[in-house]
């Protein structure tokens, strides 16, 4: 299938079953906003759980956090987005759209590194570009009431910083020790110069961050450890293998403080071979906890002398820093240090699109296409649907009372319009693994039939089998 018409699928199909809308819809859409839908509401949670479930519930070493989306302005100063965040862009001179520069392409057989070769993506015009300036991508806002007290803050673009900042509270109020993560998932928001490409790249977005704490001299090791155990928690929720792939960062690309760092890129549909990045992990040495440190021998001083908070420049490091606040005790090599941390991060969004692309299909049954979602069960949105074949001799009644039972343990759903060939195409667009079928055997013998997603083979099961037929099956 065309790369592009996949991409295009799929964007109808999230639409046409109410995977995902266009933000604000019936005001003519806010651009690079989206909505889940019933069924992306669903998918998107499942996301969500996977991960939580592999990084929390799985592990004795990583611990939760849900932390607030406005933080202590210092808190962007110290982890250096106040004065760093932003991208590099270029502003053409022909139709005055604000592009990436390194998202510029080159024109056709130019090789040259700067703009004069470089294409604009929404005119096409060559090398009409101005000077490349610095665009921040931190949203602000005011908070506080009262014009004297109000201050200017920021919504939150990574969720990792609020880990960093309740690090000694998790180390003060559990009884964990290092090496241990901290992992959590909520919203983000950068003010991203291009978006498009659907929910791939938004302004508003949902990130999954593991922080994980180690002692200097261990973090190559843990390095490795969430590079493997990341790619395969993408492959054990059904990504084709020749989709993803391991991408190290070249020397000029990592940032200042971080030792390694490593893509895991998912081959999109976008363009031909079109590999993207889904999650980022990099060993970022101890320079957050460093920073933090700073930032509050900061705040301490100013305590004393006050002044314009927005203008504040952080302290120098002070030579033992090491004994420091955010230092950690280690018991058993009885020493001090700030410890090093490896940050695997991911993009919810990000992974819902890769686990929709990967699971669509079409096929052929009896001469009619089928477009279906091959999901992984841990993922559908809904595990079973129940179906009476027909709408009388009360084979309704006994489909309700299935229903009612399996919906306790499973997301289900019941259904008793159309034809059921119809009944069945709609499932297999929403991802549905099982359909189960109540006919008039089933009144005779108490049996229904469970019909599969993928093979479509169908088997005659007991009522009393259904449930735990679906346990072994699912797999949850
Ligand atoms: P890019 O280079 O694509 O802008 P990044 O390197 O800035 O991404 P990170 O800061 O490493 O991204 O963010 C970690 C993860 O968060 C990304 O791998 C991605 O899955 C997700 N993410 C980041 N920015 C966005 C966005 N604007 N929309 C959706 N997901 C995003």
């Amino acid at each position: 299938m065309a790369t592009l018409t996949k991409l295009d699928d799929i964007v109808s199909l999230c639409k046409r079953r109410g995977f995902i809308f266009q933000s604000s819809e019936i005001y003519g859409g806010l651009a690079s906003c989206y909505d889940y839908g019933p069924l992306g509401s669903e998918l998107k949670r499942n996301v969500r759980n996977a991960w939580w479930k592999s990084t929390v519930q799985m592990r004795d070493d990583v611990v939760g956090l849900d932390c607030s989306i406005f933080m202590h302005p210092l808190v962007w100063k110290a982890s250096g987005h106040a004065d760093k965040f932003a991208d590099i862009v270029t502003v053409c001179k022909k139709c005055n759209v604000r592009s990436r520069v390194d998202h510029l392409a080159n024109a056709e057989n130019k090789k040259a590194e700067g703009l004069a070769d470089k294409v604009c993506p929404a005119c096409g015009a060559v090398g009409q570009f101005t000077e490349p300036m610095p665009f921040r991508l931190m949203f602000e806002t005011q908070m506080g009431a009262n014009v004297d007290d109000s201050m200017t803050i920021f919504l939150r673009p990574e969720t990792a910083q609020g880990i960093f900042v309740n690090f000694r509270n998790v180390l003060d109020t559990t009884r964990i020790k290092i090496p241990f993560g901290i992992a959590q998932i909520g919203k983000s928001f950068r003010n991203e110069v291009t978006t498009k490409r659907f929910i791939f790249r938004t302004r508003e977005f949902e990130q999954a961050e593991i922080e994980f704490f180690c002692a200097p001299g261990t973090d190559k090791q843990w390095y490795e450890h969430w590079k493997e155990t990341r790619f395969n928690w993408y492959l054990n929720l059904g990504i084709k293998k020749e989709n993803l792939r391991l991408r190290p960062h070249e020397k000029d690309e990592l940032a200042h403080y971080a030792k390694a760092c490593v893509d895991v890129e998912y081959k999109f549909p976008f363009d031909v071979d079109d590999w993207q990045e889904l999650e980022g992990i990099a060993n970022r040495t101890d320079f957050d906890l460093r920073q933090h440190q700073r930032g509050m021998r900061t705040l301490n001083a100013w305590y004393e002398k006050k002044g314009d908070l927005s203008k504040i420049e952080l302290n120098s490091e002070s030579e033992d820093y090491q004994k420091g606040p955010l230092s950690y005790f280690d018991e058993e090599g009885k020493q001090r240090f700030i410890p090093y941390v490896i940050e695997p991060s991911a993009g919810i969004d990000r992974s819902c699109l890769a686990f929709l692309v990967d699971a669509y299909d079409e096929d052929e049954v009896n001469g009619e296409k089928r477009s279906l979602l091959r999901f992984h069960p841990a993922l559908a949105p809904v595990k079973a649907a129940i179906f009476p074949l027909v709408k009388k001799d009360g084979l309704p009644e006994i489909a309700r009372n299935i229903y009612d039972d399996l919906k306790k343990y499973f997301s289900c759903f019941y259904d008793e319009k159309s034809a059921v060939g119809r009944r069945y195409r709609r499932q297999d667009e929403a991802g549905t693994p099982f359909c189960i079928t109540v006919d008039g055997q089933t009144k005779e013998d108490q049996t229904v039939t469970v019909r599969e997603r993928d093979s479509m083979k169908q088997e005659r099961i007991n009522i009393s089998q259904v449930k735990q037929y679906l346990r072994e099956k699912l797999d949850i």
